[in-house]
């Protein structure tokens, strides 16, 4: 059976004294037997993480990789460069990034396929704006982001994670309503499994304001299979509350 995964997105946040501190207080208050747990934190924080999690269960996740296996490519990160530093997952086409630095599905699904090929895991983020989810194109949209990832990954598809993030639920303390993520999360499995006869194994994550109060819910779906967390990531005991609700 598949293990349910938690992953902290970090995004800018943290200092050396800062994240010492929420590492170790997440150390000592993980369960005896946690789900699998990750935390995505600033690339320049990499070397710094790899030592704090060093021989425990929580895993190492970079928040973004290029497209390029290595060259003239000034203030890109390659896949390989992140194995080094002990990386498992990386983020690719967080809405942030989409939105703020023009990545398209199509830069998105290279991104994937480079950290596969260096045996990097990608979490690839799908999901829709407000705008879009009132004009009823929710469906349209994430089946658009994710088939450009199935497109150029073909077979490999079955070793990605996927996380649903509706644009309007993330950082806003918005939910989606644990139905309304569940419906979306559905067409991602049919999708998936039209593709790969292994989908049942693939991870699909929710994200959005997902936080201690709400977890247990949104993680009792059945495609749902773990989550995404931005903000409630960033302080240890909602972190563990997440974990404990993932158990
Ligand atoms: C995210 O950034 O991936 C996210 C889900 O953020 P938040 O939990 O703060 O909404």
């Amino acid at each position: 059976m598949k293990k349910e995964l938690i992953a902290g997105n970090w995004k800018m946040n943290g200092s050396l004294a800062g994240n010492e501190a929420l590492v170790k207080a997440l150390l000592a208050g993980l369960p005896a037997q946690p789900c699998e747990v990750a935390v995505c934190v600033p690339a320049l924080y990499l070397a710094q993480l790899q030592a704090l999690v060093a021989g425990s269960p929580i895993e190492l996740g970079a928040q973004d990789v290029s497209m390029h296996e290595s060259g003239a490519y000034t203030g890109e990160l390659s896949a390989a460069m992140l194995r080094e530093f002990g990386v498992r997952y990386a983020i690719v086409g967080h809405s942030e990034r989409r939105q703020y630095h023009g990545e398209t599905d199509q830069l998105v699904a290279a991104k994937a396929k480079t950290a596969l090929a260096s045996g990097v895991t990608p979490i690839v983020c799908v999901g829709e704006t407000l705008a879009q989810r009132e004009a009823g194109k929710t469906e349209e949209v994430v089946k658009r982001q994710l088939a450009a990832v199935i497109h150029t990954n073909g077979h490999c598809i079955s070793e990605i994670v996927v996380a649903y993030e509706p644009v309007w639920a993330i950082g806003t303390g918005k939910t989606a309503s644990p139905e309304q993520a569940q419906q979306v999360h559905a067409v991602l499995r049919a999708q998936l499994k039209a593709a790969s006869a292994q989908a049942e194994r693939i991870r699909i994550l929710y994200g959005g304001s997902m936080n201690a109060a709400n977890a247990a819910q949104l993680l009792s779906q059945p495609d749902i299979d773990g989550g995404l967390i931005g903000g409630a990531s960033l302080k240890a005991q909602d972190f563990l509350s997440i974990i404990a609700a993932a158990l």
